[in-house]
């Protein structure tokens, strides 16, 4: 969040006079008390200031610099992405399994021809042993969320959007798509996932 000058005067008002009430920090600014009224409620709503009943307001918290707020606002998902994991719709569901564990990743990529065809995460596989059916024998594009249901992003799209949609699905991870022209598919060409997200923002905010 960036303050206007006239929320950092009243938290600069509040470092050095606290515990104030919200009449004294309209008479040091020369204001009305409802003049301040919206001021005061974002600087207490985004945790700078506490309001203590009958006490006043208090300083709790540094507002975040607005470089940082920047950062995270301009971050577009190819500056976070990751190395996509693809397997081929012929693989079996065993040997899909196999690789899951090998590449240490939780969803994978089903390609056809090459071109994105489905996504297959550790709850399909968890289905899938449960079925008994013979896991050597079936191929993924039995269990993995298939086309036209897969939710994608692309590397141009802003990283704060990309991380609603992912809340929205309630899914770990999207692949990050290029889109051939004329509906002829889409080729996989990274991914992104929720722990990329967090760690760019342990990042961001450990530069504080
Ligand atoms: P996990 O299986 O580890 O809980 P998810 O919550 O991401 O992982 O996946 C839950 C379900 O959503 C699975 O059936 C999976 O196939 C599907 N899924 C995962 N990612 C996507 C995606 N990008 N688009 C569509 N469906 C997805």
């Amino acid at each position: 969040m960036d303050f206007n000058e006239r929320q950092k005067h009243i938290i600069e008002i509040v470092k050095s006079h606290e515990p104030i009430t919200g009449d004294r920090i309209a008479e040091i600014l020369n204001l009305t008390r409802s003049t301040l009224r919206t001021d005061l409620s974002i600087l207490t709503k985004t945790h700078v200031l506490e309001a203590r009943p009958k006490v006043g307001y208090c300083y709790v918290g540094d507002y975040m610099p607005s470089q940082t707020v920047e950062a995270v606002m301009k971050t577009k998902v190819e500056d976070i992405m990751g190395r996509s994991v693809a397997i081929d719709e012929k693989t079996s569901i065993y040997d899909a399994i196999v690789m899951m564990f090998l590449e240490d990743v939780g969803t994978m990529f089903v390609l056809s021809d090459k071109l994105l065809a489905g996504v297959i995460s550790r709850k399909d596989f968890i289905k899938s042993a449960l079925g008994g059916s013979d896991l050597k024998a079936m191929p993924v594009t039995v269990i993995m969320t298939r086309m036209p249901n897969l939710i994608m992003a692309e590397k141009q799209e802003p990283m704060l959007k990309v991380a609603k949609r992912l809340m929205e699905h309630e899914i770990d991870c999207l692949p990050v798509v290029d889109r051939l022209p004329d509906g002829q598919g889409f080729k996989v060409v990274g991914r992104i996932s929720k722990t990329n997200i967090t760690s760019h923002f342990v990042d961001l905010f450990s530069a504080i």
